[in-house]
């Protein structure tokens, strides 16, 4: 029988995002922690087994999709053989990456083989110097192959996450959106969030929001049209310019607050889940695993995380003092 997992607030929970590893070759402006990354020792990182025990606990108990991702998840040794034990071992039928590309020229073929289908590539600029500045490396080139490359392979979807930054990628949203027109790929724009800086007020002149992004689209390209909702989307609102093969789409945590519909936990790549992107509040499932818990003491946890689930935390944050690159996004 299917078993689903059902928080306080009737949310069903039915997806897992695994961050494999703190570490990333990029240095994104918007997603490091204030004070800089801790190198964490590798003893304190989750050992792919641990990680397949608590996913397939969390399979048991109701998660049907599960999102790899981190820091930069192909910079982790031995991944392709993870994902491939995520599908075939466990059986996820639903497994999905998020990388920055910068590895996906050489890995989307044995991604591809491992039984991954579908991909989001995190990309804010189609401009060399921006990128260079974004990232801290000069790898654009590499990313845009990567991103030919999963076409060649034949993932589906596609997505490009794209983040809004004030002053720096304006001029590149039309050049996304027209991305669109010729490819079947999903790109979406996404609000920054306050990851170790105090954002200006959402009806600020200083804000970008997911508004701004679509008149800049609708300026270039004429009225968007809705499309219409799909699971897959997630928290994104999803449109179409007249004619185009593929879509573009918004996701707005600040000035949307989509609370009310989240369906997800995350487990960090220190080994704690942590029911809510923007709560503080992580259960430290590694002490926990590395104690020889049986699998139902597992699934208790799993549960207990699920059952902390705030019913909204965005009215409350004004700054978050850890980086995304530590919870994976
Ligand atoms: N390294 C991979 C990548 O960049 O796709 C995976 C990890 S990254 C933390 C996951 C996602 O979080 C990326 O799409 C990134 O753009 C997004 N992200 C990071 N910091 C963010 C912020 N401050 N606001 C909104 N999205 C953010
Ligand atoms: Fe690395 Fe992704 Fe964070 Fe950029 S957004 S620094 S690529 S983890």
């Amino acid at each position: 029988m299917r078993r689903n997992l059902v928080d306080h607030h009737g949310r069903i929970i039915d997806y897992l995002r695994i961050s494999i590893t703190d570490l990333c070759n990029f240095r994104c402006v918007y997603c490091r922690p204030p004070q800089g990354v801790k190198l964490v020792p590798h003893s304190d990182i989750l050992r792919y087994e641990e990680i397949l025990r608590i996913a397939s606990a969390a399979g048991n108990l109701g998660i049907r999709k599960v999102r790899v991702t981190g820091g930069e998840p192909l910079v982790r040794r031995g991944v392709l053989d993870f994902i491939s034990r995520l599908t075939s071992e466990i059986g996820f039928e639903d497994v999905a990456l998020t990388t920055n590309g910068s590895r996906l020229s050489e890995m989307a073929m044995g991604l591809s083989q491992a039984g991954l289908r579908r991909v989001n590539i995190s990309l804010d600029t189609l401009r060399r110097d921006s990128f260079v500045a974004i990232t801290g490396t000069d790898e654009l080139e590499k990313v845009l192959r990567g991103i030919d490359s999963c076409f060649e392979v034949g993932f589906d979807p596609i997505k490009l996450n794209v983040v809004l930054l004030k002053g720096v990628n304006e001029a590149d949203i039309p050049e996304f959106a027209k991305l669109t027109l010729s490819k079947p790929i999903d790109v979406r724009f996404i609000e920054r969030m306050p990851f170790g800086v105090d954002m200006p007020p959402a009806d600020s002149p200083d804000s970008f929001s997911a508004l701004d992004a679509i008149k800049i689209v609708e300026r270039a390209f004429g009225n968007l049209t809705p499309t219409e909702r799909s699971r897959q989307d997630g928290p994104a609102r999803m449109y179409k310019i007249d004619g185009a093969q593929g879509r573009i789409g918004v996701i707005d945590p600040v000035t949307g607050h989509f609370c009310a519909t989240c369906n997800r936990l995350r487990l960090t790549a220190r080994g704690s889940l942590r029911p809510c992107l923007l709560s503080p509040t992580e259960i430290d499932m590694k002490s926990f695993l590395r104690a020889l818990p049986d699998d139902e003491q597992i699934e208790m946890y799993i549960r207990t995380a699920v059952l902390a689930k705030p019913a909204s935390r965005f009215s409350s944050i004004k700054k978050i003092n850890i980086g995304m690159n530590s919870i994976g996004g």
